[in-house]
Formats: C-alpha cells, sequence, structure tokens
C-alpha cells in the first residue's frame, strides 16, 4: 500500500520508542498540547524514571508553548500497544547501527500505515538503517538537541523521504515547542552541530598547543558571546569520553582534522577525567554530579 501522509494529528497519540536521557525529553515536548504520548522501553526499569520527568516538567513547559496545555503521558513495553494510532513515531534507543536497523524494521511492520517513522540518532544518517524497511518514504531523522532547553531539530530525509512528510513537520512541530530545520543534503552532524563541532575542535586545539587555558578562553566565550557556560564546561558536562568519540567519527570522515584535539582529549579520557559524570574533567570543581 502506497504512503499517503497522516491526518487528525491533534487527534493522535505520538509514541516515543526509548525512554533514556532524550526518550523522556522528546516525550515531553510531544506532552504540551493536550494529547497522549507514549513511551515505549523494552525494559520496564526505565518506566519509573520517564514517566515521572514528563509529568514533573509538562505544566511548566506547556505554559510556554504557545497554546499549549499539559498532555497525558503512557508508558508500555509492549511494542503494538505504543504504536497503535500513532501519527508519529521517533526512535530514541541506543547509537548502535545494529539496533537501529532492527527497530526500524519492526516499526515499519507495526506503525499504523501512515505513521511517519523518524529517528533521534546522533551520527547516523536514516539511510543506513532501513534495509528491513519496506516503506522507506516514511523514514527520516529528526535529531532533537536536549529539550526543552535546546529545542532547534534537525530533519534530514534518508534519501527516499516522501516531501510531503518534511513540509508536515516543518509545519506541525513548532506547535510542540520544537523548531525543525531541514538539512537540504544528507550530512553527518546535520546542521548545528557540524557548528559545534567546529567550535569545540578549535578550542581545544588552542589549548593543544598551549596557547591558553580551558578556564581563560571559557571566560571569554562567556564575556563575548554572553552565555552562562563557555565550550570546556559544556564538554565537561556531555563527557569527555563522548566528545572523543563524536571527533573520531568526524576524524574517520574527513581526513585531514587537526590531530591536536582529540590527543588533549585522549589525555583527559585515559586518566578517567571524564567531566561531571566523575567528578572531574577540564574543570575540577563537581560536586554531586551537578555542576
Ligand atoms: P540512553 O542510553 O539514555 O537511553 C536509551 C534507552 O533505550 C534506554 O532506556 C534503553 O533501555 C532503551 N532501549 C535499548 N534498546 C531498546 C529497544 N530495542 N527498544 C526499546 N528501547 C530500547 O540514550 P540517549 O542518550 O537517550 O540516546 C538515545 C538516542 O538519542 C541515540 O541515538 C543518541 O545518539 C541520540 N541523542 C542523544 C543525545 C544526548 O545528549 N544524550 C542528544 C541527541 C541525540
Amino acid at each position: 500500500m502506497p504512503f499517503t501522509l497522516p491526518t487528525d494529528i491533534q487527534n493522535r497519540p505520538v509514541a516515543v520508542i526509548g525512554a533514556g536521557t532524550l526518550g523522556r525529553r522528546i516525550a515531553l515536548m510531544f506532552a504540551t498540547r493536550g494529547g497522549e504520548v507514549r513511551i515505549y522501553d523494552r525494559s520496564a526499569d526505565a518506566e519509573e524514571a520517564a514517566v515521572a520527568y514528563v509529568r514533573e516538567n509538562v505544566a511548566e513547559v506547556a505554559a510556554t508553548v504557545e497554546g499549549g496545555s499539559p498532555g497525558r503521558v503512557v508508558f508500555t513495553s509492549d511494542l503494538a500497544e505504543a504504536l497503535a494510532g500513532a501519527w508519529l513515531v521517533v526512535e530514541a534507543i541506543p547509537e548502535r547501527l545494529d539496533l537501529k536497523k532492527e527497530i526500524f524494521g519492526q516499526l515499519d511492520r507495526a506503525a499504523d500505515a501512515d505513521a511517519i517513522l523518524a529517528s533521534n540518532s546522533s551520527s547516523y544518517p536514516t539511510s543506513q538503517f532501513i534495509d528491513r524497511v519496506e516503506h522507506p518514504e516514511r523514514v527520516l531523522n529528526m535529531h532533537f538537541y536536549m529539550p526543552p532547553k535546546q529545542n532547534a531539530i534537525d530533519i534530514m530525509s534518508d534519501g527516499h523521504t516522501d516531501r510531503g512528510i518534511i513540509d508536515l513537520l516543518k509545519r506541525e512541530l513548532p506547535h510542540y515547542g520544537v523548531f525543525p530545520f531541514e538539512a537540504h543534503k544528507e550530512s553527518t552532524g546535520f546542521i548545528f552541530n557540524r557548528v559545534w563541532a567546529a567550535i569545540k575542535r578549535e578550542s581545544l586545539a588552542v589549548v593543544a598547543e598551549g596557547v591558553s587555558t580551558p578556564q581563560d578562553v571559557d571566560r571569554m566565550w562567556q564575556i563575548n558571546m554572553g552565555t552562562p557556560a563557555g565550550p570546556f564546561r559544556m564538554m565537561d558536562q556531555v563527557g569527555l569520553d563522548v566528545v572523543l568519540d563524536i571527533e573520531e567519527h568526524y576524524a574517520a570522515e574527513r581526513p585531514g582534522l587537526p590531530g591536536g584535539p582529540r590527543e588533549l582529549l585522549r589525555k583527559y579520557v585515559d586518566a578517567g577525567h571524564l567531566g561531571v559524570k566523575t567528578g572531574r574533567g577540564f574543570y575540577d570543581d563537581y560536586t554531586g554530579g551537578k555542576k
């Protein structure tokens, strides 16, 4: 059956697959229009924290969304139950290609025929995991940053995505307080992640070359850009092992990137100083994982 765009979306649920760091935040945003959001995770342990997170925050976040009102969140560990009637399915399971391929095959078989199937993957274009999908025209990347604070989204075709889906999402997503930007070509890192990667890389290079210190770079950044945290503080928050993995991925795809930034990161990672999560990274003033 050929794919047709979903209709009556105001009265249909959104399903989020994966209840981790991002899944629960994505669910929160889709719960800001008074409708139902279903969170599916194969681990029932994920339920309590994810549902509590959405319930605790939904009233406050819905109040920031024009025309918003708190919706309902439901957890299930039954995939068919999560998908029934959903107009949009957003996958946010771990960043492993084998898992992504498997789940997209399942979603394509089990979701309603007109459901849009989106992936929150940070680094894989969806063109890489549609080999078990019969309807690649309904699949695309929809990459969130860190809602409800960082609400820009990259959207990107898998090479076959129905143009109507991209237009529909550009029109509808702002109603949920998130703002889509289309990558017009396939791009590892989409749009903003690439810009941010360049900032991180050059900040690291300045320190690796002995030109400056993490503290001074951050302070200059704060003064000139007017933001509360600079690049080094932000890298500590993400985790220096994760920052290194991301940079390795870019370096593998684009030979010629300078090695100094990765060498500096490796020193910290090898010493076990991964940032906030280990209590020490470029900074050592983290207490109770709060900073
Ligand atoms: P996470 O590890 O916090 O959560 C993943 C969840 O998926 C876990 O609750 C796990 O139980 C569940 N899960 C694993 N396999 C599953 C399956 N087959 N079916 C259903 N649930 C399954 O991961 P995360 O940090 O939320 O990342 C999820 C995705 O979002 C990744 O693709 C990542 O690249 C992307 N992403 C992460 C961030 C971030 O800052 N963490 C930002 C943007 C995008």
